[in-house]
């Protein structure tokens, strides 16, 4: 290793102990006390649901029962989504939503180094295929009111993490669409037709690669397809998926 980057890592080091000494990390679920940055408590930690094998191959979402490594939930048995395949770190449930919510709403966006080593292992395997990772973008308004992307922290601290490429504007919103919350799959599939665009200029960027679009929550997945049909449109070999938190086929 160069001299110049020991020193800076030891300067690091250093400078993480002494933050640490005077402002000790907290949970960012409950304000306790824990080890290092980013960390939950274990009482937190244990209202998670992680998702582990059992899953859908392609969708990720988990099997309450076991079967066999490489079988597909009835929903993709029934109609195989436009991505090539998801995977999500935890259950959206009333902890992650807490989480999630504190996130994307209350500005605790420090948050983010809690569920970048979560999602980096849950999705090893596709991380591992990817040429390129690309943020679910907003649209300028929302962006304007939130003031950042939520999807974009997390997929550029993945990129950074993983030596990924990261492209941050290569798919765009165009169309302001209405929070999907509430709706039904099928009115959540309308709502977001034509809603992406790959920017002209980008096409070549995206073609033949395989890319990994991040979001935070899978809901129905109707987001997710329409990006990976107008990232495949333009020529992309592979659109794979990486979320925080998949909300479970029974909740919706
Ligand atoms: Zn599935």
């Amino acid at each position: 290793m160069p001299s110049a980057i020991k020193k800076k890592n030891r300067f690091s080091d250093l400078w993480e102990a002494t933050i640490n000494a005077l402002l000790p990390p907290r949970c960012v679920a409950t304000g306790e006390i824990v080890d290092a940055q980013g960390m939950v408590s274990p009482v937190f930690w244990a209202q998670l649901q992680f998702i582990e094998d059992p899953f859908c191959k392609t969708c990720g979402s988990p099997f309450s029962f076991n079967l066999p490594t490489g079988a597909l939930c009835a929903a993709c048995m029934e109609q195989e989504p436009l991505f090539d395949q998801s995977r999500s770190a935890v259950t959206y449930n009333e902890a992650s939503r807490k989480l999630v919510l504190a996130f994307k709403y209350g500005d605790r966006l420090h948050t983010v180094h809690t569920f970048v080593p979560w999602m980096i292992r849950a999705g090893q395997e596709l991380i591992g295929q990817a040429d390129c990772i690309i943020p679910v973008p907003l649209h300028a308004r929302r962006l304007r009111e939130r003031r950042f992307n939520q999807s974009a922290l997390l997929a550029q601290a993945i990129a950074t993490r993983t030596g990924k490429d990261y492209l941050p504007d290569t798919l765009l919103r165009i169309r302001h669409t209405t929070p999907q919350n509430g709706l039904s799959a099928k009115d959540r599939d309308r709502n977001v037709r034509g809603a992406f665009v790959v920017k002209k200029c980008s096409h070549a960027t995206v073609r033949d690669k395989n890319l990994l679009l991040i979001d935070d929550v899978f809901t129905t997945g109707a987001t997710l397809n329409e990006c990976a049909r107008i990232l495949k449109s333009a020529g992309a070999e592979t659109v794979n998926v990486l979320t925080i938190a998949r909300v479970a086929k029974e909740e919706f």
